[in-house]
């Protein structure tokens, strides 16, 4: 078996090929900053083609019978495995991750498929009763036709899949744009895999190139009727305004500000494990990444001398080394954006508890307790490795403290009594919450997003079939009508 060749190409109507854009980048190992491969930025015409391409194969696969389609999915798993050790490297060159953090996406990513798999067969229409007599009143489920599909680096391969997955098995074409950081695992090695798995050509397309040169163009694009687009809240917002001018419907799964709540009859040492995890997992570098630790007063003092212990503890380095726990961050703006976040924060009062040191793109463990939630790092998106402990005194508090933000995706709730944590839980606006575990949790079967501007629609199960198809109501008139 050979390994995939022409991985810094776009793929458009099942051809490997040199985007025409004028701008080429360098993908970059975030460990040792060396280029991994140049690539170069696919032109508006590339990308016309590749909308064209899509909406023409399109339509002969809404017509493919549904074992047609699964035989593809399940061809596409049974490479995953054969590859999986091609694709965990991956994974680890190109997000930096540790070797733990890739296989866990490389079982997500099958997952994905896997539930997708079954799709084709779930394209039921309905027939309803009628109060006209002699009407036969029917309704059609249709693919929405081509999604476009925008993605952010930190779950690649994953966020990539978990829409071009179920796009494809509810009939429809895809135009995936990958981020420019991560080319490969979010765009040109899903191409590969469907391509070799038999995935008639113009059916999934990749376009490279970033987002603020291509991304409008795309957005606009009047082949494509929906928008289905992961990444942070900002640029989401600027989506949503896009294609709501051209009435095009969207999925938005967007940023979050998450609230690991500690109440006062927790379990410590396992609170501890939950938030050294949803921490420090990927460097913070995950949308349902605690963004911030609620503990009770009453357990503050061990609560953090604990977590400051474990944080320390922490094995910091090459992502490549299976011992590492904690690896680079993705790039070096997003280090330098982390670093003034944390000087800005020990500026507005926060305490740092840890060694502050940065090596390139590594971040060591950064804990910092004494902060408040009006600080700038208590209210916006950290999106690396430092955890920030705010104390609260009592249930209620803890809750309003955690709702005290513009973002609402995931939490946690931690007690030693399970109907009270679920009381909390109940008075948090997210679309995710966790009792006695951690906020980052994916489930290709569970229901999956975000409230207030962490998102519009969910992901996953059935949820996804919802959203990437549409309807249509058809009557036929069996006996004649009077009107
Ligand atoms: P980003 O918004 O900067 O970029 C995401 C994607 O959008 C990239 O492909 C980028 O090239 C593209 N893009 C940028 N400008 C665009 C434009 N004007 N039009 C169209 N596309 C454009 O996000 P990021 O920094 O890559 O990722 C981190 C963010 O993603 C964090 O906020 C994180 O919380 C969020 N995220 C959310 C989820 C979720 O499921 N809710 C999952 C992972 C990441």
């Amino acid at each position: 078996m050979e390994p995939y060749k022409d991985l810094g190409k776009s793929y458009i109507d099942g051809e490997w090929k040199e985007g025409n854009g004028n701008r080429s980048f360098d993908v970059l190992n975030p460990f040792t900053q060396k280029s991994i491969f140049p690539f170069q930025s696919a032109s508006e015409l590339d990308i016309d083609e590749a909308y064209t391409a899509a909406e023409e194969a399109q339509k002969e696969w809404a017509e493919t019978p549904p074992s047609q389609k699964r035989n593809i999915f399940d061809e596409a798993t049974r490479i995953m495995k054969e590859r999986k050790d091609e694709i965990i490297d991956w994974i680890t060159r190109e997000m930096g991750g540790t070797r733990t953090k890739a296989a866990l996406e490389w079982g997500l990513v099958l997952e994905n498929i896997r539930v997708a798999s079954g799709y084709p067969f779930t394209m039921n229409g309905e027939i309803y009763p009628s109060m006209i007599p002699g009407k036969e009143s029917r309704m059609y489920r249709e693919p929405k036709g081509v999604i476009t599909v925008i993605t952010p680096w930190n779950f690649a391969m994953t966020l990539s899949m978990r829409s071009v997955a179920p796009a494809l098995a509810t009939g429809n074409a895809v135009v995936l744009k990958p981020a420019e950081d991560t080319p490969v695992t979010g765009g040109t090695l899903i191409a590969k895999i469907f391509e070799e798995a038999g995935l008639p050509k113009g059916l999934l397309n990749v376009v490279l190139g970033k987002g603020s040169d291509i991304g409008n163009y795309l957005v606009e694009h009047p082949v494509s009727d929906l928008v289905s687009f992961t990444g942070s809240t900002p640029v989401g917002k600027g989506i949503a305004v896009r294609a709501g001018e051209r009435m095009k419907d969207v999925s938005l799964e967007l940023g979050g500000n998450n609230a690991f709540i500690v109440l006062d009859d927790a379990d410590v040492d396992k609170a501890v494990d939950a938030a050294i995890f949803g921490k420090f997992m990927h460097q913070g570098q995950i949308c349902m990444a605690i963004n911030r630790i609620l503990v009770d007063k009453k357990l503050v003092d061990e609560f953090t001398k604990k977590y400051v212990e474990k944080a320390n503890a922490i094995n910091v380095g090459d992502p490549k080394d299976p011992e590492t726990e904690l690896g680079p961050v993705i790039n070096r703006s997003q280090a330098e954006k982390i670093n003034s976040m944390i000087d800005k924060a020990i500026e507005e009062g926060a305490e740092l508890l840890t060694e502050r040191k940065t090596e390139g793109n590594l971040i060591h463990p950064v804990v910092l307790t004494n902060v408040t939630n009006d600080m700038e790092i208590a209210q916006n998106e950290i999106f690396g490795p430092v955890a920030t402990i705010i104390s609260f005194d009592g249930d209620e508090e803890a809750a309003a403290l955690a709702n005290d933000t513009d973002l609402g995706l995931s939490g946690a709730v931690h007690s030693g009594d399970t109907e009270r944590a679920l009381n909390v839980a109940n008075h948090i606006k997210t679309g995710m919450i966790h009792i006695n575990d951690q906020p980052v949790n994916d489930d290709a079967n569970a229901v999956f997003g975000g409230e207030k501007q962490s998102g519009v629609g969910r992901f996953n199960g059935d949820f996804v079939k919802e959203k990437f198809t549409t309807t249509k109501w058809v009557t036929v008139q069996h006996k004649d009508r009077e009107y």
